[in-house]
C-alpha cells in the first residue's frame, strides 16, 4: 500500500463492489452496482453486514469509478457499513452523479446528511428501540430530507412498530419523502405479522421483504 494512497483525499476503504438486483427500497428488483464501504460506528443487534466493519481495501476513487463503469449500470447504490463514516464518500457520490448514474445512498440516521449531493436519493434507516442504537439517531437530518428520499424502519417487535408510527406523525414523513419503508427484522418478526399490522392501521408505508435474502440467503456479493 503506497503512503500517498493512505493519505489521499481520493482514497476509500472498500469491502466489495458487485452487481446484483436491488434487494429493497423503491428500485427493488432492478440491476444495480453496489459499492460497499468499510466501517460503521454503530452496532445494531440485527446487523447483517458485520463483515464490513473492518478490513477492506484502500482504493483510489478513480479505480472505484472504473470498476463501477465496467458493469455499465443505470443504478448505483453506495452502502456499508455506514458509508458516511468515511469523509471521502461525499466526493464519490458527486462523481457518480456526474457520471450520469442514478445514485442512492444507504445510510443510518446517525451521520449528518447536510453535505450529501442533492442528486443522490438518500435511504435513511432510522434506528428503532430494539436495534440497540436508537440514541444515535440525529434528528436534525429530518429537516434535510428531499422529496425523492426514502426513510426506512427495520421493525423487530410491536414496540418498534408503534415507535415508527409515532415518528411518521412527528416528522410528517408521508408528505415529505417518496417512500416510507417498513422491513421486518429477519428472524425476529414475520413479514406476515408486520403486513397485518400495516393493513389494520392503514399506514401509508411500503412494507418490504429483502429480495437478496430470499434469492441468495444473504451471501456477501449479492
Ligand atoms: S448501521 Fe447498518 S452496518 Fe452499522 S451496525 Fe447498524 S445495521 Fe450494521
Amino acid at each position: 500500500m503506497s503512503t500517498s494512497l493512505v493519505h489521499s483525499d481520493d482514497a476509500l476503504r472498500i469491502t466489495e463492489i458487485f452487481y446484483s438486483l436491488q434487494g429493497e427500497a423503491r428500485t427493488v428488483g432492478l440491476p444495480t452496482v453496489f459499492v460497499r464501504l468499510t466501517g460503521c460506528p454503530l452496532r445494531c443487534v440485527y446487523c447483517d453486514t458485520e463483515y464490513a466493519f473492518s478490513g477492506g481495501e484502500l482504493q483510489h476513487r478513480d479505480d472505484v469509478m472504473a470498476k463501477v463503469a465496467s458493469y455499465q449500470p443505470r443504478y448505483v447504490t453506495v452502502t456499508g457499513g455506514e458509508p458516511l463514516a468515511q469523509p471521502n464518500c461525499l466526493p464519490l457520490l458527486t462523481a457518480l452523479c456526474d457520471a450520469g448514474y442514478e445514485v442512492s445512498l444507504e445510510t443510518g440516521g446517525a451521520m449528518p446528511l447536510a453535505d450529501v449531493d442533492p442528486r443522490v436519493v438518500k435511504v435513511v434507516d432510522l434506528k428503532t428501540p430494539a436495534s440497540g442504537e436508537m440514541a444515535r439517531n440525529d434528528y436534525a437530518n429530518m429537516a434535510l430530507l428531499q422529496a425523492h428520499d426514502q426513510v426506512k424502519f427495520v421493525i423487530c417487535d410491536r414496540e418498534d412498530y408503534e415507535w415508527a408510527r409515532f415518528k411518521l406523525d412527528e416528522y410528517q414523513l408521508a408528505s415529505r419523502v417518496s417512500d416510507i419503508l417498513f422491513s421486518p427484522s429477519h428472524g425476529q418478526l414475520s413479514g406476515r405479522e408486520l403486513a397485518e399490522w400495516v393493513l389494520a392501521d392503514n399506514l401509508p408505508v411500503r412494507m418490504q421483504l429483502q429480495l437478496h435474502k430470499i434469492l441468495w440467503n444473504d451471501e456477501p456479493g449479492h
